[in-house]
């Protein structure tokens, strides 16, 4: 872990100790302010918090509420932003983002979620907003797309199902060359792996669903970025009413303080998999970007700090031994999502790319044989001895 270069404090300690309330009662631990409103002493010191002249708790929905707050200095001092908002879920955080920044063209690269991409093709270019679509080996067309003041780049790495990885230093100086801005949905590296504000993009994005919650029981968002670009998507946060429970900000403070040994152990676990299962003969290939021989490993060992739980297995039988494994699989349940303790399997052909033509799935490298797993903390051993006995009942 890098230390903070003002406190020398790395970030397991700081995400420990960093409270932004002193309880008087002595608790670690700040108390949930579990409030829509608060109580003003006089009419002058409320309008004061309205126009903004002083700070101040006012209501929930606008994001003034110190568990909220405090859930969001603990997210930007992750990946040593300026400020983070935190959203009711990813997808609340990846519009109100668009929405703020993305308004004169958005440019994608590389793969996408499938609901950001719905988002994208569905609800923002019906509204106006021109959306242009670059493979992950077109970047050199980002200049010619990128014809208009104030656009919008955005992309994931590492990519879901492929892994694939962007070079987020090369994308944030063809961006900013254009006078555009960087977004990059970091979910699947989590703030421990990677941490694309300080590799030049604008905003770092996570689905806080899936690692930095950790446990498959809180749905969240959180975007980190500079003061200044904060600013314009609070407001879209607020008239959206994308606000998460003060309950759920608390739960994710407290998944926060374990992040750092959670993804750790995930990297490991991954790692474990990804080698035992590289010279089964009925996998064709292992998608990982640990693994020395995999395409972007020399990339992604450049600008992430470890390379994350989730790996994707392509079966030499195609779709039907695909969905064959993950049927046969025990300990690995066969659901979607990601980044939780239990390990998790999906076919992504059947999942996450469904809504995507075979033909379009397969021009992205996204094959029916793909078997996507999310390794969680179970003992490795464990996990490498399900997938054998999965596969050997082929
Ligand atoms: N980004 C990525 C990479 C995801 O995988 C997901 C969900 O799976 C999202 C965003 C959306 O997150 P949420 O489900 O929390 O809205």
């Amino acid at each position: 872990m890098h230390p903070d270069p003002k406190t020398k404090q790395g970030k397991a300690t700081r995400i420990i100790h960093n409270r932004r309330h002193k309880d008087s009662l002595g608790s670690p631990y700040s108390p949930v302010y579990n409030t829509t409103t608060y109580r003003f002493a006089d009419t002058d010191s409320l309008r004061n918090v309205i126009e903004g002249h002083t700070q101040g708790n006012l209501y929930t929905r606008w994001g003034s509420n110190p568990t909220i707050r405090e859930l969001e200095q603990g997210l930007a001092s992750l990946e040593d932003a300026e400020d983070a908002l935190a959203f009711a879920s990813g997808m609340a955080a990846i519009s109100a983002t668009l929405f703020a920044h993305g308004r004169s063209g958005i440019v994608c690269i590389g793969d996408l979620y499938g609901g950001t991409q719905e988002l994208l093709i569905n609800h923002l270019r019906p509204l106006g907003i021109p959306v242009t679509f670059l493979l992950k080996n077109e970047c050199e067309q980002l200049a010619s797309v990128l014809n208009m003041p104030g656009m919008l780049v955005y992309c994931e790495t590492p990519a879901n199902p492929t892994l694939g990885i962007l070079d987020i230093r090369k994308l944030a100086q063809r961006t900013h060359s254009r006078g555009a801005l960087l977004a990059v949905d970091s979910t699947f590296a989590s703030p421990v792996n990677q941490r694309p504000l300080l590799l030049g993009a604008d905003f770092s994005i996570h689905s806080a669903t899936k690692f930095l919650g950790g446990h498959s029981d809180l749905t969240a968002g959180a975007v980190m970025a500079s003061a200044d670009h904060v600013r314009p998507i609070a407001q879209w946060r607020k008239n959206l009413g994308q606000i998460l429970a003060p309950e759920t900000a608390a739960l994710l403070s407290r998944s926060l303080r374990t992040l750092p040994v959670r993804v750790r152990q995930h990297n490991e676990n991954a790692m474990a998999v990804a080698c035992a299962m590289q010279n089964h003969p009925a996998i064709k290939r292992v998608l990982y970007p640990g693994l020395p021989d995999f395409s972007d490993h020399s990339l992604a060992s450049q600008q992430m700090e470890g390379f994350g739980g989730v790996l994707t297995l392509e079966l030499k039988g195609g779709r039907e031994q695909a969905e064959k494994v993950a049927d046969s699989l025990k300990v690995f349940l066969l659901a979607t999502s990601l980044g939780g303790v239990e390990s998790l399997v999906s076919q992504p052909c059947a999942t996450s790319h469904h809504g995507i033509s075979r033909e379009e799935r397969e021009r992205r490298g996204i094959t029916d044989g793909m078997l996507r797993l999310s390794v969680g903390l179970e003992d490795a051993d464990d996990l490498i001895a399900d997938l054998q006995q999965a596969l050997n009942q082929l």
